[in-house]
């Protein structure tokens, strides 16, 4: 029997259209592996970019043994990529999770080693700092303090997916059989101890954001209906205010047509209402779509991604 050695920590890169950073990630990730106590290996996962990644990707692993690459059949956005990963990596000890880009700095695999070392298994990186437009850092202030409030999982203010977690909470993630995936969420419900550590985070080394502002409103999405109750209670909590101030409404009508004796002339009013019932409605409709939406991807049952092809080992599979 060939014996299996296992790498203790993995690092989980998804990587879509990084062409111009990858260079810069390499060297940092080589230098990395030098200098860390304990083996590394790395995990790709190339989201299906149309750019030169996948080369770049596939030269490297073929290159140093300790790189793997995965990839994908077409673009499945970020937080699939990462469960793709997430899955492929082989650590027995910890998986540290973090994006291409370099806005979260690869040496923090010290600081999060150090605090798994001491007991912890979720170890998160809390931003002191973001690099971002002013609008931009009002929206993901304004987003992460509604989690807070809403969700029924205590997910940490400013953190992201960079993280490192045990293994333990990787396979318990791993066997999530969840379609929609907020990752730093489910990171959150699986428990045991969990710390933050503050860092900056900095600006993207080169080239541009590859969230645009829809994705970015969908995993806003996805975190808030895929953890919270809230939505389906405040439908609830609308439609009670709107039925009390209606009937409060009626019996004043009443009273006037039959104790005061004039007939109210509410043309404005029957048009105001109407108008403000329907708009109710359709939200109320809306949120309730939200969670059949859900159901219904969920209920599909398809696989979460599709490997086209992967090197590991320097070997090449096709899928
Ligand atoms: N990414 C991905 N698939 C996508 C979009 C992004 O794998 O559809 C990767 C991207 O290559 C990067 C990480 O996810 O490694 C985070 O993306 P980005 O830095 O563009 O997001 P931002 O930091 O701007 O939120
Ligand atoms: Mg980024």
């Amino acid at each position: 029997m060939e014996e299996v050695i296992r790498p203790k920590i993995s690092i989980v890169i998804p990587l879509y259209n990084e062409a111009e950073v990858f260079d810069e990630l390499r060297q940092r990730l080589e230098e990395l592996m030098k200098a860390f106590e304990l083996s590394i290996e790395v995990v790709m996962v190339d989201d299906g970019s149309s750019d030169l990644t996948a080369e770049k990707m596939r030269k490297l692993s073929m290159e140093n043994k300790n790189f793997q690459s995965v990839f994908l059949s077409r673009n499945f956005g970020h937080q699939i990529a990462l469960t793709a990963g997430l899955r492929f990596a082989q650590a027995q000890e910890a998986i540290m999770l973090m994006d291409a880009d370099l806005q979260d700095p690869p040496e923090m695999i010290h600081k999060f080693y150090e605090h798994l070392k001491q007991g912890n298994d979720v170890v998160y990186a809390v931003r002191s700092s973001r690099q971002s437009t002013f609008l931009m850092k009002i929206a993901y202030s304004l987003f992460y303090r509604a989690m807070k409030r809403f969700s029924y999982i205590n997910i940490p203010l400013d953190s992201g997916d960079f993280a490192m977690i045990s293994r333990r909470v990787a396979d318990h993630i791993n066997a999530m059989p969840e379609e929609s995936r907020f990752i730093r969420g489910m990171r959150s419900w699986v428990g045991f101890r969990q710390i933050g550590i503050s860092h900056d985070r900095e600006e993207r080394k080169s080239g541009n954001s590859k969230y645009s502002l829809k994705n970015l409103i969908s995993l806003a999405l996805n975190g808030l209906f895929n953890f919270s109750k809230y939505p389906i209670r405040f439908t609830v909590m609308l439609g009670l205010v709107a039925l009390s101030s209606s009937l409060a409404y009626f019996l004043i009508t009443l009273f006037r047509k039959f104790v005061i004796g004039d007939v109210p002339s509410g043309f404005t009013a029957l048009l105001f209402t109407i108008i403000l019932f329907g708009g109710l409605q359709l939200i109320a409709i809306g949120i309730i779509g939200e969670y059949v939406l859900r159901i219904f991807f969920q209920v599909k049952n398809r696989p979460l991604y599709i490997v086209k092809e992967r090197i590991k080992n320097g070997e090449t599979t096709i899928e």
